[in-house]
């Protein structure tokens, strides 16, 4: 039989390899660049790169050619960084953009169109496992739905990623996959509304940014619930860390959130009735200043399409356009122009047509909204009095009320899509797969409170990625008997997570949340605070306060980051004017009280329980009660929480529970990776690539992989592939079993015994042990 022409270049391939000892090395704009070695003399390397010589003493040894393109990094002989990017290099040019390392599915956006996610795609994935089609997000959603069909356990997707990494669609792609295999047939109404859901989060939770045309500002966790017939019986989506600031400022290459450009190109009938009447976004203060339009968006059909959306997800007229009505009353906060009084230091409104406006749309009377802003009572002693304040402090005041409404209106939408999704919780129900989508780690040149908590949640999706890794991996050690010493690499995160969430010593949430409730808690003292505690001169230590005093830097997991607290106290706290929000709560429009139905008083009880009752009553009450409590004991709930008010401990509480979640689940997890700064397809700026490598625990996972034994064979497998090279112990016909001939072979190659271990049914090996053998097998061949 002639050999294959693809073979045959192979070996030419291999051939030309072997001439010369290849390795990486190190380049400060490149990365790394290949070369091979000319000379070795005491550790210094001179080597011939494709444009000269150099000499370095750090080079790392490169794969041989058959390993271009490898489907599971884990499977390459030489697991070291260059060889990783490497890999992921050539694949993303032939467009595999999706590929294995160990238990991670890497990801990298690919910037256009490919043609792998046809309904003859998903079909050509169902019920196969991985190794037996290329890598893709849709092998691991069908594990994922396999094996929770089969162990009856709760799975969980986790994608994380920077921004513009294709974590939002990824997500997309898994739920349509799964909408697709386990679909019910007969009535897809719920697999529909399950799908609707998303491009209405996305128009109140996305915006324009630099990095992203359609930057999720918001992190969230859905999960989709199946019954014993293996059919979507439900779905829930839990939100967090919306993005509020953006609501009032965004730079002028960015925008606010889509639905207020959506809702301004929506039909003039729509927005007269919302007083918006000709407005465009030119025409208001809280978007006139950013970027207007996205190349390639039609703000007008994206309107339509989220109304559609919404008519899906069943909201009658009057529910869509009380949502709106908060958009629109936003809109008019921000018109609202704060001037100094004759006097010079006190604020004033003049123009009371567009306190009015305001006032109207959100159900309030005008004169009390005023008055309450421009001089809101204060406790002074046992008594109230009012206080005037400075035209700053006003319009902190505004935008502090435009983020709350906004955030309370998305948390709002949020539920009742879920009341929409959530079906009927059906009594024979077998689990849920849920698909996480939230930012991987930040570190930008000012990193604030935001990002705190973005990488504290990441912390402790690293520290669940490590226990669970070592779980599994010593699960495979324990079945085959292996000698093997417990190792908890989870604990390895252990420190970071207690200075930031710890009580006592008190971290730094926790002194955060002190300081916000002291009489003149301020910045400095809270940094002073903290620094007292957890900035000590020990190796160890995880906290330092900067040089100049104005911060502090954290040792994460992803690397050192600095943190600036200006601001955090009113960042955490959040302040709102209490005489706004309790007239919000007794607003005449439905919607608008539910949102702060919180700040009723207490001398409100008789109002809160006549409301109750109206909404018993009603058939279209504009906030559905959630499925498992009623709004009274919601209503409880968040009063007698009153220590979770705070940005901080509510997010430690959010974050408690889905990690709780989480570790009921078997997880499978996704890094996405960004390729380039461009936005284009096929373009890998490496140093871009390696730094996300290290922040994401991709390499970190090849580390942890290579204190264990990465590499495993079935004896039999070893011994047809070894045999060769100790030919004269196994004789012809003589039987021997596995284990023995193993270890025979084995003592012949005189490798170390801390080299490997002998499990029951195969033979364990430290990272590149199996390279060394192939390249002696090599030889003899
Ligand atoms: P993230 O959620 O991580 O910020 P997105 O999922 O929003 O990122 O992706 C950003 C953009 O990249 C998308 O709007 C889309 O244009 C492109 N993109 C991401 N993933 C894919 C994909 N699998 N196929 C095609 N385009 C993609
Ligand atoms: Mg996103």
């Amino acid at each position: 039989m002639r050999p294959k022409l693809d073979d045959v270049l192979d070996a030419v391939q291999q051939a030309r390899f072997n001439e010369k000892k290849w390795v990486w090395i190190e380049h400060k704009q490149h990365g790394y660049v290949r070369a091979h070695i000319v000379q070795e003399s005491d550790g210094i390397i001179e080597a011939e790169m494709d444009n000269g010589l150099v000499t370095s003493n750090q080079i790392y040894p490169m794969n041989p050619p058959k390993f271009d393109m490898v489907e599971d990094m884990a499977e390459l002989t030489y697991l070291n960084e260059p060889s990783v990017i490497h890999n992921l290099t050539v694949r993303y040019k032939a467009d595999h953009v999706y590929t294995y390392s160990g238990l991670f599915l890497v990801a990298v956006n690919p910037y256009r169109k490919l043609p792998i996610y046809s309904d003859e795609s998903i079909q050509s994935y169902r019920g196969r496992r991985r190794g037996e089609m290329p890598p893709h997000i849709y092998t691991v959603a069908d594990q994922a739905y396999h094996d929770m069909l089969q162990d009856k356990e709760n799975q969980s997707i986790l994608i994380t990623g920077e921004s513009g990494a294709g974590k939002t669609e990824n997500t997309k792609i898994v739920i349509q996959y799964l909408t697709s295999v386990a679909n019910t047939k007969k009535d897809n109404k719920l697999e529909q509304q399950i799908l609707q859901a998303n491009p209405i989060l996305e128009a109140f939770g996305n915006a324009q940014t630099i990095r992203n045309h359609n930057s999720s500002r918001f992190g969230k966790f859905i999960r989709i619930e199946f019954n014993m017939q293996a059919q979507i019986s439900g779905a829930n989506i839990e939100w967090y860390l919306l993005e509020k600031s953006r609501v009032h400022q965004q730079s002028s290459k960015e925008r606010n959130y889509h639905i207020f450009y959506q809702l301004l190109n929506a039909d003039e009938s729509i927005k007269e009735e919302l007083l918006l009447g000709g407005g465009r976004p030119s025409d208001y203060g809280y978007t006139k200043d950013s970027n207007l339009v996205i190349e390639g968006t039609d703000d007008a059909e994206e309107f339509k399409t989220l109304m559609k959306s919404l008519d899906i997800m069943g909201l009658e007229h009057k529910e869509k356009l009380d949502l709106f009505r908060i958009i629109a009353a936003i809109l008019h906060l921000g018109n609202l122009t704060v001037t100094p009084d004759y006097r010079g230091d006190r604020a004033d409104i003049r123009d009371f047509a567009a306190v009015e406006r305001v006032c109207h749309l959100l159900g309030i009377p005008a004169q009390d909204f005023k008055n309450g802003l421009l001089s809101p009572r204060i406790k002074a002693g046992r008594d109230w009095v009012h206080q005037s304040k400075s035209p700053s402090q006003v319009k902190a005041s505004l935008e502090a009320l435009a983020k709350t409404l906004y955030e309370r209106n998305f948390a709002s939408l949020v539920e009742q899509v879920n009341y929409a999704i959530d079906g009927k919780k059906s009594s024979d129900n077998l689990g849920f797969i849920g698909v996480l989508d939230i930012a991987g780690f930040e570190i930008f040149e000012v990193n604030s409170f935001e990002q705190l908590c973005i990488n504290y949640t990441n912390e402790k999706l690293q520290q669940f990625f490590n226990h669970n890794m070592f779980v599994l991996e010593q699960e495979e050690y324990q079945r085959e008997k292996i000698n093997w010493d417990y190792i908890d690499f989870g604990l390895d995160l252990q420190p970071t997570i207690d200075l930031i969430e710890k009580t006592n010593p008190i971290g730094i949430l926790s002194c955060l949340e002190e300081e916000c409730v002291a009489p003149r808690g301020n910045d400095d003292r809270f940094l002073e605070k903290l620094s007292k505690i957890w900035d000590k001169d020990e190796g160890d230590s995880k906290f330092k306060t900067t040089r100049f005093k104005d911060g502090f830097v954290v040792k994460h997991y992803a690397g050192n980051v600095e943190y600036s607290t200006t601001g955090w106290i009113d960042k955490n706290k959040d302040p709102l004017n209490e005489d706004i929000t309790r007239l919000l709560a007794q607003s005449t429009q439905r919607h608008v009280a539910g949102l702060f139905e919180d700040y009723l008083g207490d001398g409100m009880a008789e109002y809160k329980d006549s409301k109750q009752q109206q909404r018993g009553l009603s058939s279209t009450s504009s906030v559905p009660p959630p499925a498992s409590s009623s709004s009274l004991t919601l209503f409880k709930l968040r009063k007698g929480g009153g220590s979770f008010r705070t940005v901080g401990q509510r997010h430690k509480q959010q974050l408690l529970s889905l990690m709780n979640t989480l570790y009921m689940t078997h997880p499978h997890f996704v890094r996405c990776i960004i390729p380039n700064n461009r936005k284009h397809s096929g373009e890998i700026q490496t140093k871009l690539v390696l730094d996300q490598l290290r922040c994401n625990g991709v390499l970190e996972g090849i580390r942890i992989c290579r204190k264990g034994f990465p590499n495993r064979l079935s004896f039999a497998d070893f011994r047809k592939r070894y045999e060769i090279l100790c030919p004269t112990i196994l004789k012809p016909n003589q039987f021997i079993d596995g284990r023995t001939a193993c270890q025979q072979l084995l003592d012949q190659m005189e490798l170390g015994p801390e080299k490997y271990r002998i499990g029951t049914t195969k033979i364990f090996f430290k990272a590149t042990v199996l390279a060394e053998l192939e390249e002696v097998r090599d030889r003899r061949l």
